[in-house]
């Protein structure tokens, strides 16, 4: 599922962890975070850390692009001097402005790192990625949904299509209405049910 997920979802995203991975061409961003979100990979990572990740990624991108070769963790420390609370407010600033210096664009970097609620969204929304298995409920849910959408969709595209023969008078018919409903029949007692009505009761009567 999420490997179908992350190809069209790239390019389509406009969140700001979207943004930020066009930006620092972070191609593989997306899959690397589902894996380690969903526990994949090794072993399962908070928000928290991913936002971490992220940002370092980012940070190792711009110090790049900035002909510094990134050193051994020389971007884990970096990070650290820029954002974490145990570090003065004077040795913020100097790594900030050493960084500025070398051509590194320190606001812009700054500004395009991520919380982890950000993180959150984009796995969530964007991604469409849960943890563990959605519940049964919730699983009825998103397919009621899903065929709801398609039928609204198969419904719009068939009056499109009348109206569009109709207006070059290969097809004639008066004002019209377009349903779709699509039923399931159970082929031990051949009772026939709405999908709506099957996904509601869950079970047939036999
Ligand atoms: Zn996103
Ligand atoms: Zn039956």
């Amino acid at each position: 599922m999420t490997d179908e997920g992350s190809d069209t979802t790239e390019s389509r995203c406009g969140c700001k962890l979207g943004r930020v991975s066009e930006r620092y061409d972070l191609t593989d961003l997306h899959d690397t975070l589902i894996s380690y979100w969903t526990g994949d990979a090794d072993e399962q990572r908070s928000t928290r850390e991913l936002a971490t990740y992220v940002n370092q990624r980012v940070l190792e991108t711009a110090l790049t692009n900035a002909d510094i070769p990134p050193r051994e963790g020389a971007v884990k420390n970096t990070y650290r001097l820029l954002t974490s609370d145990d570090v003065t407010s004077g040795t913020r600033v100097q790594t900030r402005n050493e960084l500025q210096r070398d051509g590194v664009p320190v606001e812009q970097v700054e500004s395009d790192f991520v919380s982890h609620q950000t993180v959150y969204n984009h796995l969530t929304k964007c991604l469409d990625t849960a943890i563990g298995t959605p519940s049964d409920e919730e699983q009825l849910e998103r397919s009621t949904e899903k065929l709801g959408a398609l039928q609204n969709r198969t419904a719009v595209v068939t009056s499109d299509t009348v109206e569009r023969l109709e207006r070059k008078e290969i097809l004639e018919i008066g004002a019209f209405n377009v349903n779709v409903s699509v039923t399931v029949t159970c082929e031990d007692c051949y009772q026939e049910y709405t999908i709506r009505e099957l996904l509601d009761q869950r079970s047939c009567n036999c």
